[in-house]
């Protein structure tokens, strides 16, 4: 970057002198060979590299100004710059940015700068893909050659021995690969000036040194007994990578290539050597490797390397444990979405930069999985008790808020957290056990760690299989109602039935909504599924009016339908609703929908029109869970409301008798104000005979609960329909 800088600044120099074609065309293949020389492998000077580029600068410019963009020509190019040793993938990457940034401002003349950026930006791509075809087929074409010399070599070399001691000479150091040859104790005799300056020592520092004493701690375990079988006469060759180190310090790799001298009667004599220098190929290697396993904007180990090394820790020996902090940054969609993606990026950059500062010690990495998720990874005997320090760690570093375009940002994030013995799980298994944890500690509002639990894991994995079988369940018919009959407190007759839907699981056999709603609610299914309970329960109410014609008040006996938060801000609620009753003749006030108090907290106009509509029309709305919410009293005035529901909790605390004083006040004070704003008040959870006449004198109007019936096919309903109004 800082390169592009510098040269733009130069560019506008040049510009305003008022140069020939010619020399524009010169100062780019200047500018072009600055940047690109310093990571060429060429053993030619910069100015001689100018000269190599030059011809390449003006095929660009030709082919720019050309009719129609020869595409060929930019692959020859990318192909040419291989050829002048230009391997470095750094080397493309420059190139690829100086042809962006001043071909068209040099090579342009005056055409349409639109079209010129246009065709630059072909001919770019033209360059990468002939760039990687020719390295490729370089790589190729140069083992081929060095196979083919080593063989050669070794021919001649061997046909030498037995020949004249000059000839042995003139191929022993015309070689371009190192040669050696040394006796079967391993004391060196010959070298050729190739190998030497691979070794980048002298002829007398080789031979005063045996074959045996070049180990490096990187050998193959295999090096030295090949090694051994060759020099006993038991193998002819062998061929292997070996790293030598040189007197500097510095690693030389090679592909070595050992073969075994017999003398004319068979009998082994000596051995030789031939070695190619692969240090930079390697290099090169390494280098690719770096970026297949790195995450290009932070720098930070990517999924690849982390799924590596978690293998690794994994299965480590007998006492070895890992631990693994799962990261994922609270809210970080809404800095990315509101302050653009450029911010968003500088944020993660900084965020990795101060978990890279939290696993310093061996055996701790971190890395990016994607997006904004990373891990932290800790191995060895004692991760039990560094996981959670580890953890604490990451909380702390994200502190401190980061600055980015004068802002100060906070940055929180949630963590999961495995840890456990090596050897049990696989690397994929523990990960989906960290980010279901993770999701925990999200769902717990965030900013916290917590620890991953086999239980909730395989809670979490069954809400999964749940969720993604929903959608199924409802075409195949898997869900029915059941109906709980509503009763009047005071006659006991039964008003009507709550529908509550089911699910009929193939394997997990019959789950409550408290299992599934949620989830259907996530999902959206909440919508088709709730227009079928409303279909069922319509077409129920009116088998039952069918049946039973009326209740004792002469009322047509009712259905409440449940309604969830998401089927209110559904745009076809009403019509859906309007369209179900009269397909099935039943009037709209025999129908009650059950909304929850906490769907409708803080409810503006828009999302009470609906149920708005809904009651002028005469369907009656229910607000469920009263008391649950923290819902404002005096707000019940402005809902379309007209029956209060309360919860459970209100009957629970008049299980023992006598109830407690100060709860009994309460309920009559609901109740009171209720009637005041003419809704009617139904109580959930009645289980005994003496709450039910509590309630009673309490004022309420209806009771539900197990002490009537539990929920339950809508036969049932008819059994105590029948008993209660004859009866
Ligand atoms: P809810 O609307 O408050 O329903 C009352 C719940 O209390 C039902 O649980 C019922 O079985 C239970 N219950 C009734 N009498 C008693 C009693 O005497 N003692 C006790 N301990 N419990 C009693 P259920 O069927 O598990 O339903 C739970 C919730 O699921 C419902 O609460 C409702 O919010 C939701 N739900 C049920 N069906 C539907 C539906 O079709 N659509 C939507 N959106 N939600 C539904
Ligand atoms: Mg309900
Ligand atoms: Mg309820």
């Amino acid at each position: 970057m800082g390169f592009l800088r510098v040269r733009r600044r130069g560019a506008f120099r040049v510009i305003a002198e008022p140069d020939g074609p010619e020399d524009r065309l010169r100062r780019f293949a200047t500018i072009w060979s600055r940047a690109v020389f310093p990571v060429t492998s060429t053993s030619a000077t910069r100015p001689e590299f100018e000269e190599q580029l030059l011809p390449l600068a003006r095929r660009l410019s030709e082919a720019l100004a050309a009719r129609a963009v020869d595409t060929d020509e930019g692959r020859a190019v990318g192909a040419a710059l291989v050829d002048a040793h230009c391997t470095d993938p750094e080397a493309l990457t420059r190139s690829l940015d100086c042809v962006d940034a001043y071909l068209v401002l040099y090579c342009g003349g005056d055409g349409d700068r639109e079209d010129l950026r246009s065709r630059s930006s072909r001919l770019q791509h033209a360059m990468a893909a002939g760039f990687a075809h020719a390295l490729r087929e370089r790589t190729l074409t140069e083992q081929e050659a060095i196979a083919q010399a080593a063989l050669q070599a070794q021919g001649v070399v061997a046909q030498a021995l037995h020949a004249t001691e000059a000839r042995f000479r003139a191929v022993f150091e015309g070689a371009a690969i190192g040669i050696g040859i040394a006796d079967l104790d391993g004391n060196v005799l010959q070298v050729n000036g190739a190998l030497l300056r691979m070794f980048g020592i002298t002829d007398q520092t080789m031979r005063g040194r045996k074959v045996q004493e070049w180990t490096h701690p990187e050998d193959a375990p295999q090096t030295w007994t090949l090694y051994d079988e060759l020099v006993r006469g038991e193998r002819e060759h062998y061929h292997l990578e070996k790293a030598f180190s040189r007197p500097d310090g510095t690693v030389l790799w090679t592909n070595l290539t050992v073969s075994l001298l017999r003398d004319a009667d068979g009998a082994p004599q000596y051995q030789l050597a031939l070695m190619e220098d692969t240090t930079e190929r390697r290099l090169l290697n390494l280098r690719l490797r770096y970026e297949a396993t790195h995450d290009a904007l932070t720098g930070l180990p990517n999924r690849t390397l982390f799924f590596e090394r978690l293998e690794k820790a994994l299965s480590a020996g007998e006492g070895q444990r890992f631990g693994l902090c799962y990261l994922d940054l609270d809210g970080f969609k809404t800095i990315n979405d509101s302050l653009g993606h450029a911010a968003g990026d500088r944020l993660l950059v900084e965020v990795a930069d101060r978990l890279q500062s939290c696993a310093t010690a061996p055996g701790e990495m971190v890395a990016r999985l994607g997006g904004d998720e990373f891990v932290a990874l800790t191995t060895g005997p004692d991760t039990e008790r560094e996981v959670d320090d580890l953890a604490a760690r990451i909380m702390n570093v994200l502190l401190a808020p980061v600055r980015i375009d004068g802002r100060e940002l906070t940055v929180r994030g949630s963590i999961g957290i495995v840890e456990g013995p090596a050897g049990e799980r696989g690397p994929a298994e523990v990960l989906r056990s960290a980010d279901i944890t993770m999701y925990r500690a999200k769902s717990a509002g965030g900013n916290r760690f917590e620890l991953a639990d086999p239980e909730a894991d395989a809670r979490a994995i069954t809400r999964h299989g749940l969720t993604t079988q929903l959608p199924a369940a409802l075409d195949r018919g898997e869900f029915f109602i059941e109906y709980q009959p509503l009763v009047h407190l005071g006659d006991g007759s039964v008003r009507g039935a709550e529908a509550l839907v089911r699910w009929l699981h193939p394997q997990h056999g019959v789950l409550g909504p408290d299992r599934f709603i949620p989830l259907a609610e996530h999902t959206g299914l909440i919508v088709p599924l709730g227009r079928w309970v409303l279909e069922q329960s319509v077409r129920q109410a009116r088998e039952w009016r069918e049946r039973y014609g009326q209740d004792v008040a002469g009322d047509p006996l009712r259905i409440n339908v449940n309604l969830s938060p998401c089927q209110l801000t559904h745009p076809g609620l009403v019509q859906d609703t309007v369209d179900i009753l009269e397909r099935a003749g039943v009037e709209p006030d025999a129908l009650c929908l059950e909304v929850t108090e906490s769907a409708l907290i803080g409810a503006d106009d828009d999302l009470l029109k609906p149920l708005r509509r809904l009651a002028e029309m005469g369907v009656d709305i229910a607000l469920d869970d009263f008391g649950t919410g923290y819902s404002n009293l005096a707000n019940l005035r402005r809902l379309p409301v007209s029956v209060l529901k309360l919860d459970r909790s209100f009957t629970q605390s008049m299980q023992q008798f006598p109830a407690d004083p100060v709860d009994l006040k309460i309920v009559e004070g609901i109740v009171s104000l209720a009637h005041g704003l003419n809704l009617a008040v139904t109580v959930e959870g009645v289980e005994t005979g003496a709450q039910a006449e509590q309630l009673r004198i309490l004022g309420c109007d209806t009771a539900q609960g197990w002490y009537y019936a539990r929920p339950g096919p809508p036969d049932r309903l008819h059994q105590l329909a029948l008993v209660d109004a004859t009866g």
